[in-house]
């Protein structure tokens, strides 16, 4: 869910302008006789990574529906005396990502609208890419539009309003919404979730009891929301699909979509947003790291006596490139878990310490070594220049970078929150100027044939846009021209080399 409405001159205004962030968490629940808010609250905590900015969550006990929302992270904004006073039994929950200077309540969700008996809540994990089109479709004045999703409530508020139906509504207005959502909506009744054609980001369904006698059902983002609940995974929704949870259980509701495409789910989930023991197409997310680890290692091996991830989202792989390489493993780094995150530091003398502050290194475990590095992704490259950096004035001989996805040359917008295009390292670097910049002895990424051989699930069925700049669908209008520009320079450049690897002289 981004903040980003279009202005008179036919620009945009974003807050997009941070480093890679998470998209938002979103969580469903209809389940009569148990306490939903307080599972409300277990799925939204574990849904936390997703999104750190705001956290909601609406209630429902068949006549009224409940909102509470505020800014914070999901324990700071819930405790048991406001779950105790949401009674009901069905919720909707979400977690919003965090942004500098354009964080406020106001784009907390659910998003409400007091439309037919209660009204209806609404959480978005996503961004929409026709979101100036829509706004203007329905009359929203530039200024008064929060986010994207405040322009779907709307229009769903319209036609909720003629023709009294939500699921109605639903899909007279899901047609003519592009980009990326996996929505979750409630009214007094009923519970609804919904993937856009593409299935961008993921929504799986879940069941409390045995299968021949439901007591209840869940729909989350991601599947240890459903597990530590105490829900059984049942199924990821379908791209496209529709779902609506009643008293009569789980029914898919046609949408008439305006076109059938293929399911393209962000590869980038598997690589750094999701959870590591979360399921995706049917393979647990910590696996698929580990074998994009071992596939870099026959990719881009390296002499060196010990391999270290970078704190966390780097382990993984590296324990795929030690297993593969035969080279030892070790935690060269620690990291403070109680500190802020670093990308809420907006300056990049500031993000820099910021990084210093997260990790330590473990001089006894480093120095004399050559080491190989693995982490998930360079945005700025600040994260892995104070690593290298740090590293070296701990008494490593040799630091090696091997990073577990493509080069992120192209910005996303599909709900991760990338900085523009020109603070992307890759996007204006080749290998070897990286690996010179973050003052490594030699860089390597993973392609992208071995990052979708590693999660094992065949080439198809992936948004890799960020790494090939392959949109799916039309970009935003305030970015297609200055993609088109980058198109150019990069189609020259491809005529020089498709680089993954730099060696720097002398090594
Ligand atoms: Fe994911 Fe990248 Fe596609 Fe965005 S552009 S949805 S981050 S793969």
């Amino acid at each position: 869910m981004l903040t980003c409405w279009g202005t008179g001159d036919g620009t945009a205004l974003c807050d997009n302008v941070g480093t890679v962030k998470e998209a938002c968490g979103v969580f469903g629940i209809y389940a009569p006789g148990r306490r939903v808010a307080n599972l409300t609250f277990d799925g939204l905590y574990a849904l936390q990574h997703r999104g750190q900015e705001s956290a909601g969550m609406a209630v429902a006990d068949g006549d009224t529906v409940m909102v509470v929302k505020d800014m914070g992270l999901v324990a700071t904004v819930f405790d048991e005396r406001t779950l105790s006073a949401l009674d009901g039994h069905m919720a909707i929950g979400h977690t919003r990502y965090s942004t500098h200077g354009s964080s406020d309540w106001a784009g907390a969700q659910p998003v409400y609208r007091p439309v037919g008996r209660a009204g209806f809540a609404l959480g978005h994990n996503g961004n929409l890419t026709n979101t100036t089109e829509l706004a203007e479709k329905v009359g929203m004045l530039p200024g008064s539009i929060c986010t994207d999703s405040d322009v779907v409530a709307e229009l769903l508020a319209q036609s909720f309003t003629e023709t009294g139906d939500l699921a109605t509504a639903l899909c007279a207005v899901l047609p003519i919404v592009e980009g990326a959502f996996s929505f979750v909506l409630m009214n007094s009744q009923r519970v609804f979730g919904v993937r856009d054609p593409y299935g961008f980001r993921p929504l799986c369904l879940g069941r409390f009891g045995p299968p021949d006698a439901p007591e209840g059902w869940a729909l989350a983002s991601e599947t240890p929301a459903l597990s530590i609940i105490g829900a059984t995974f049942v199924r990821e929704i379908e791209p496209g699909e529709l779902v609506v949870i009643d008293e009569d259980g789980v029914h898919s509701v046609e949408v008439p979509w305006l076109k059938s495409v293929s399911p393209r789910l962000c590869i980038f989930e598997f690589a750094y947003i999701a959870r590591p023991d979360s399921r995706l197409y049917g393979q647990e997310v910590h696996e698929t790291r580990c074998r994009m680890g071992e596939l870099l290692a026959a990719q881009a091996p390296a002499s060196a006596d010990l391999v270290m991830g970078v704190p966390e989202s780097g382990v993984p792989a590296a324990e795929g490139f030690a297993r593969a390489s035969g080279i030892p493993y070790g935690q060269g780094l620690v990291k403070n878990r109680y500190i802020g995150r670093s990308f809420i530091a907006p300056e990049q003398k500031d993000r820099a310490d910021a990084v210093r502050r997260k990790l330590n290194p473990l001089r006894d475990t480093i120095v004399g070594k050559r080491l190989v590095v693995v982490d998930d992704s360079i945005v700025r490259g600040t994260t892995q220049r104070s690593v290298v950096r740090m590293l070296r004035e701990s008494g490593a001989t040799e630091v090696h970078l091997r990073i577990s996805s493509p080069p992120w040359r192209w910005p996303c917008f599909y709900g991760i929150d990338t900085p523009s295009q020109e603070e992307l390292l890759a996007a204006h670097h080749s290998v070897e100027e990286m690996a010179s910049v973050l003052g490594a002895d030699s860089l390597a990424y993973i392609t992208v044939e071995n990052l979708k051989a590693a999660i094992g699930v065949g080439e198809d069925g992936f948004c890799d846009a960020c790494f090939t700049g392959a949109y799916p669908t039309a970009v935003p209008a305030y970015a297609a021209v200055a993609l088109g520009g980058t198109r150019r320079r990069e189609a020259e450049a491809a005529e020089e080399s498709v680089a993954y690897q730099a060696v720097l002289p002398g090594v």
